[in-house]
C-alpha cells in the first residue's frame, strides 16, 4: 500500500464534520490510499493554515462554514462553477497552484435527479434563502429549465440581486416570504434556519398534494421545515444528507480520478440514524 495522501476539511466549527467519515468510505471502496482529517481553523488562521497544509504535501482540501467566500483570495484560479457561486468547497493542489471549485450544486442535482428522481424540469420551484448555498445551487437548478424559479430570503434585498445575477440563465424572480403564493413543485430550503432549530416565516398554500421539499440542513432529527412540509401535505420531504454525500463524491472524484459509488456509504449513514 503507498503512503496515503493528505486531504482534509475546514471550517469552525468541525467537530460535527460528517466528511471524514464520508471520504473512509470512499477510500476503502475504491482502494485509494488518503488519510482524511477534519482542522479546526478559524477566520484568523485561514491562510497560515492553508499554506501550511500544502507546503507539508496535503494534496486537497473541503471548506466549509465560516470560510468558503474567504478563502477565494488565497487561490490562483477558480472554476466556472466556483465562480458564478462565488464560494468555494474544494481545493485542488494543481502543477499550477490552487484551484478552487464548488461541488454543491451538482451534489444537489444528482440527489434530487439520480437517487430521488425529482423532476425540476417545467415545474415552479422555491428557492428559500440567498446565501453561500442558495449562490451555489441556483445556477445547476436553472440549467435544468424549471417553468420558474422565485427566490425568497427574509429581506428582498439579497434575493433580487440574486435574480438579478442570474437572469440569463432563465426565468427567475424573487419575491418577499412572507408575500409569496400559489403552490410549488419543488421547494428547496437553503436558509441556515434548520440549524437555529427554526422555519422560515412561510405563509401556507405553498405547498400542494405533488410538491416536493429538500431542506439542505442535515442532522439526526427531521428539521422544522420538513415536519412543517409533512404537515403541509407535501408528497415527499428530504433533508440534505444525499447532497451532502454527492458534493463529496464530486470532490474525491475531482482529487482522485476516480468516482466512488454514494449509495452504500449513504446506506450505511442512514443506518447510523442521520436523517436522510
Ligand atoms: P449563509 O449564512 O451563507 O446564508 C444563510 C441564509 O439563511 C441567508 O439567506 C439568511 O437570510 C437565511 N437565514 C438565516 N437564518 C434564518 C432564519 N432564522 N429564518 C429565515 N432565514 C434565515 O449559509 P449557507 O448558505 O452557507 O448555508 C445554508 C444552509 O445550507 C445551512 O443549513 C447549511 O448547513 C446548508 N448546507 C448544506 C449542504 C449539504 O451538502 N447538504 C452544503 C452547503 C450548505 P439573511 O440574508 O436575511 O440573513
Amino acid at each position: 500500500m503507498p503512503t496515503p495522501e493528505r486531504y482534509a476539511v475546514i471550517g469552525h466549527p468541525i467537530g460535527h464534520s460528517l466528511s471524514p467519515r464520508i471520504h473512509a468510505m470512499f477510500a476503502q471502496q475504491t482502494g485509494q490510499a488518503i488519510r482524511y482529517e477534519a482542522i479546526d481553523v478559524r477566520p484568523e488562521q485561514l491562510a497560515a493554515t492553508l499554506h501550511a497544509f500544502f507546503a507539508r504535501g496535503g494534496r486537497g482540501l473541503n471548506v466549509t462554514v465560516p470560510h468558503k467566500q474567504t478563502v477565494l483570495p488565497l487561490l490562483h484560479a477558480l472554476s466556472e462553477r466556483a465562480r458564478r457561486a462565488r464560494a468555494v468547497n474544494t481545493i485542488v493542489d494543481e502543477m499550477a497552484g490552487l484551484l478552487g471549485d464548488n461541488t454543491d450544486g451538482v451534489g444537489l442535482i444528482r440527489d434530487l435527479r439520480a437517487n430521488l428522481r425529482v423532476k425540476v424540469e417545467k415545474r415552479r420551484v422555491l428557492l428559500l434563502g440567498a446565501g453561500g448555498a442558495a449562490r451555489g445551487v441556483l445556477g445547476p437548478l436553472l440549467a435544468l429549465r424549471p417553468a420558474e424559479l422565485v427566490i425568497a430570503n427574509r429581506g428582498d434585498e439579497r434575493a433580487q440581486g440574486l435574480a438579478r445575477e442570474f437572469a440569463g440563465d432563465g426565468t427567475v424572480r424573487s419575491q418577499l416570504m412572507t408575500e409569496l403564493t400559489g403552490e410549488f413543485g419543488l421547494i428547496v430550503n437553503a436558509t441556515a434556519a434548520s440549524l437555529q432549530g427554526t422555519l422560515p416565516p412561510l405563509p401556507a398554500g405553498l405547498v400542494g398534494r405533488t410538491t416536493v421539499c429538500y431542506d439542505l440542513a442535515y442532522g439526526l432529527q427531521p428539521s422544522a421545515f420538513v415536519r412543517w412540509a409533512r404537515g403541509q401535505g407535501a408528497a415527499r420531504a428530504y433533508m440534505g444528507l444525499g447532497m451532502l454525500v454527492e458534493q463529496a463524491a464530486e470532490s474525491f472524484w475531482l482529487w482522485r480520478g476516480v468516482r466512488p459509488q454514494t449509495e452504500p456509504v449513504l446506506a450505511a449513514l442512514r443506518a447510523d440514524g442521520v436523517t436522510p
